[in-house]
């Protein structure tokens, strides 16, 4: 069995240490690139959304690795994740791609069935160990996250540009060739030890701005097209709420132990969406009343074309704009997504920013 699992942002670093610390045999795809998009656009419906493209083509050029079997995260809700493995599985067989797709959650509730699965993937069940590696990967993906954190501050405030762009991308390359838990806190520790080093002008004040929704397209770099990276080397101070370590302790963790879970954002979205309606919409929402209520310049929303939890978000963001005063851009990505036209829409939208910083300034000056 060679295992593999399709990128999403940096989860390759938390599922390598997971597969290193059982000693499996795996397979880790290349990072996105046009050509996985290219791959997976070929063999996935017209109106699947992007995130369904983009693992589809990394699971093929994995498969062309020698990978055999995939572990995906299954998901539930009314939204298409729920249906992914089945669809990426169908995909495969369709193709003539001989991979199976092993899903790691309780169908239905299941825990015994998730055991299983569990215990065929690592070859025995060893419980105390699967529960020891479990916490690690946990919080090495909090870790991990909270590098991406000191990344996003340092890219608005640093005196050389690029530099903490530099520093990162290293990380995320050494990630690949580090094994186990134990190189890879040694990994973060270096890491951050070299970011803490980084020359800060901290008497800018930069554009500060959030960015919002569905969790694919906020967290993965290649699918928002390096949107952070950009928006840092121009001097902006952005944040984002929507992490892996979230999604691994809010979303999966605790949905199968049943645990009761941290939700600010949906006390912040109840007046304008107070129900769950699947994917991140209503984190969307209840983040940028989040942004707005800490006086954030501006909110990117960023979504796959035909993510619907989103489009349900993007149809109420207008109405928390002009009630709490704060900007929001819209931007929907799909595999046609030209880099130019996106950023010249992102340019523009930190034009408006800078001339109503520079209003609010003038008005206060002559006060
Ligand atoms: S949240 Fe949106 S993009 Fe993600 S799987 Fe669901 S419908 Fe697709």
């Amino acid at each position: 069995m060679k295992i593999t699992f399709p990128h999403m942002g940096n989860v390759y670093m938390i599922a390598k240490c997971l597969l290193d610390e059982f000693q499996l045999d795996y397979v880790i795809p290349p990072f996105q690139s046009k050509k996985t998009l290219e791959i997976g656009t070929r063999y996935t419906p017209e109106g699947a959304c992007l995130p369904l493209k983009i693992t589809v083509g990394s699971l093929i050029e994995a498969a062309e690795l020698g990978a055999d079997t995939a572990l995906m995260v299954g998901g539930a809700g009314p939204c298409r994740f729920g249906y992914y493995c089945r669809m990426q599985q169908e995909i495969l067989n369709d193709i003539g791609c001989n991979m199976e797709i092993i899903t790691l959650e309780a169908p239905n509730g299941d825990a015994w069935e998730l055991l299983r699965r569990i215990k065929r993937v690592t070859k025995g069940m060893n419980i105390p160990k699967l529960i020891r590696v479990l916490t690690q990967i946990t919080r090495l993906s909090i870790q991990i996250d909270e590098i991406e954190k000191i990344c996003l501050r340092n890219r608005s405030y640093e005196t050389v540009k690029g530099t903490t762009n530099r520093i990162y991308q290293e990380f995320r390359v050494q990630a690949f060739t580090t094994a186990g838990v134990k190189e890879f806190k040694k990994l973060i520790k270096e890491t951050r030890s070299k970011l803490q080093k980084v020359s800060l002008n901290l008497d800018q004040k930069p554009l500060r701005i959030g960015i919002v929704g569905e969790i694919y397209g906020n967290i993965d770099p290649y699918t928002k097209m390096f949107l952070e990276q950009r928006l840092g080397e121009m001097g902006i101070y952005v944040h984002r709420y929507v992490t892996i370590s979230d999604w691994i302790v809010e979303h999966i963790i605790k949905k199968e132990l049943r645990l009761p879970r941290k939700k600010p954002y949906a006390a912040a979205a109840r007046p304008y969406l107070n129900t769950m309606i699947g994917g991140h919409a209503q984190e969307t929402v209840g983040h940028t009343v989040m942004y707005a209520e800490q006086d954030y310049d501006g909110v990117i929303q960023i979504y796959p074309l035909g993510c619907m939890p989103e489009i349900v978000a993007q149809g109420i963001l207008p109405r928390v704009s002009v009630d709490l005063d704060i900007p929001v851009l819209t931007l929907i990505i799909d595999e046609m997504t030209g880099e130019a036209g996106y950023m010249t829409r992102v340019e523009a939208f930190i034009d408006l920013l800078q001339a109503r910083r520079k209003i609010t300034l003038d008005r206060s000056r002559a006060v």
